[in-house]
């Protein structure tokens, strides 16, 4: 029996071979910043991104997540190849891909506007990455429809752009940018032009396909905190141009190190207050204004000023119950119900502290004093002057 030709076997090809060839491209890939310096203007004087060094795991899914103007697309542009950095490297599978044309270092890319070509239908869109990559005709309709299944938009080839619906249209970038086997995959902000319901169904989306590609680099893009924590394996935290921390969500979230991880990602009361006792032996004690409050052992050394961080949803109404907890006393400025809470706001001593309460059975209302409590575990101290990085601002 002859040998199969190459055309038949790869319109055979189902996702799983799609995932076995993004493995074997070009081995598990991975993304790696070494010193990343982007600058505009004339002499190069505006620094937007400033000397970046992260790595991005084979396989691993990054979100780089900051405010509108942190650098976060101008990170993901020097990895696609569109923005040229002054100074340091890109490094794609291990390999220099800093001087690399674009379509010469395999990856895929969506970005918030779909970008597809609308005078072309939805098979051409898809193939039109594996054209320019000079993919033997033969093989193309294959891998078209083997990258419209997986985005669930097999049924859709022949329609044009301006016949699917915005999800739909997202859906097709998707394919078209996983069609060439990418082994680094670039979102940026794929699901902001979304509305709410079809952005939670595109996350789920987008969370089975790296399942299915679990070889494929991911470097998402967003300035929305729920993508980051959802979808993400580490989350990489961007403020004016500078990478200011990076971990695990859970990392960020539960033992955030600088205030603005603790304010960017999850909602944080942070009060400024004086260590009294570091808790070398137990809990440790900090001054509040004129209190006493117990936190965790070891955060900062008696004297030093720091910052306590507290989550909303980790504090409780009334006193403390536990006679080791902590409880703060104000007036409520404001109240917002939301659904399954009510989000408190509380002047202690002038600053603004807020309590997500569930099952409140009387609203409470505006000008009433009211105790609130914390565990000191569910607090963090936050030590004062660390740069993101870790070290101490000079
Ligand atoms: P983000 O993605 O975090 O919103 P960007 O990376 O898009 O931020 O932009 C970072 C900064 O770089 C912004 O201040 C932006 O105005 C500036 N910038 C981006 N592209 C250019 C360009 N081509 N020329 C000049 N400035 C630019």
């Amino acid at each position: 029996m002859a040998p199969p030709e190459p055309a038949r076997r790869d319109r055979n090809t189902g996702p799983r071979d799609l995932r076995g060839k993004a493995a074997a491209g070009d081995g598990r890939s991975g993304i790696r910043f070494d010193s990343v310096t982007v600058a505009y203007g004339r002499h190069g004087e505006h620094t937007v991104l400033d000397r970046l060094d992260l790595t991005v795991e084979p396989g691993e899914v990054m979100a780089l997540l900051g405010p509108s103007g942190s650098g976060k697309t101008t990170a993901l542009r020097a990895v696609a190849g569109f923005v040229r950095p002054v100074s340091g490297r890109v490094l794609i599978g291990g390999r220099d891909v800093t001087g690399l044309p674009p379509y010469r270092r395999g990856i895929g890319m969506v970005v918030q506007q779909y970008a597809l070509f609308p005078h072309m239908k939805v098979a051409e869109n898809v193939a039109f990455g594996l054209k320019a990559q000079k993919t033997p005709r033969a093989e193309i309709a294959g891998r078209v429809t083997e990258a419209l299944e997986m985005t669930g938009m097999a049924g859709y080839a022949a329609r044009y752009p301006r016949e699917l619906s915005g999800g739909q249209q997202q859906r097709v970038a998707i394919a078209r940018a996983l069609a060439i086997r990418p082994g680094v995959l670039l979102l940026d902000e794929p699901l902001s032009a979304l509305d709410a319901q079809l952005r939670s169904g595109m996350m789920a989306e987008l969370a089975r396909l790296h399942r299915e590609l679990p070889d494929v680099s991911i470097l998402y893009v967003t300035h929305d905190q729920v993508e980051a924590l959802t979808l993400a394996d580490r989350i990489a935290v961007m403020d004016r141009a500078r990478l200011r921390d990076c971990g695990t969500p859970q990392q960020l979230y539960r033992r955030p190190r600088t205030e603005f991880t603790a304010s960017f990602v999850g909602t944080a009361n942070l009060l400024p207050v004086t260590v009294l006792d570091d808790g070398a032996d137990g809990g440790g004690r900090v001054r509040f204004g004129g209190r006493t409050l117990r936190v965790p052992a070891g955060g900062a050394a008696a004297g030093a000023g720091a910052t306590l961080c507290v989550r909303p949803h980790l504090v409780g109404l009334g006193e403390s119950p536990a006679a080791d907890g902590n409880t703060l006393r104000g007036t409520i400025t404001e109240v917002q119900w939301r659904g399954a809470t009510h989000r408190l706001y509380v002047a202690v001593d002038g600053h603004r502290f807020m309590a997500d309460l569930r099952e409140l059975r009387e609203t409470p209302a505006l000008g009433d004093t009211v105790a609130l409590h914390f565990a000191p575990e569910d607090a963090v101290l936050i030590p004062a002057g660390l740069t993101e990085d870790g070290a101490r601002d000079a």
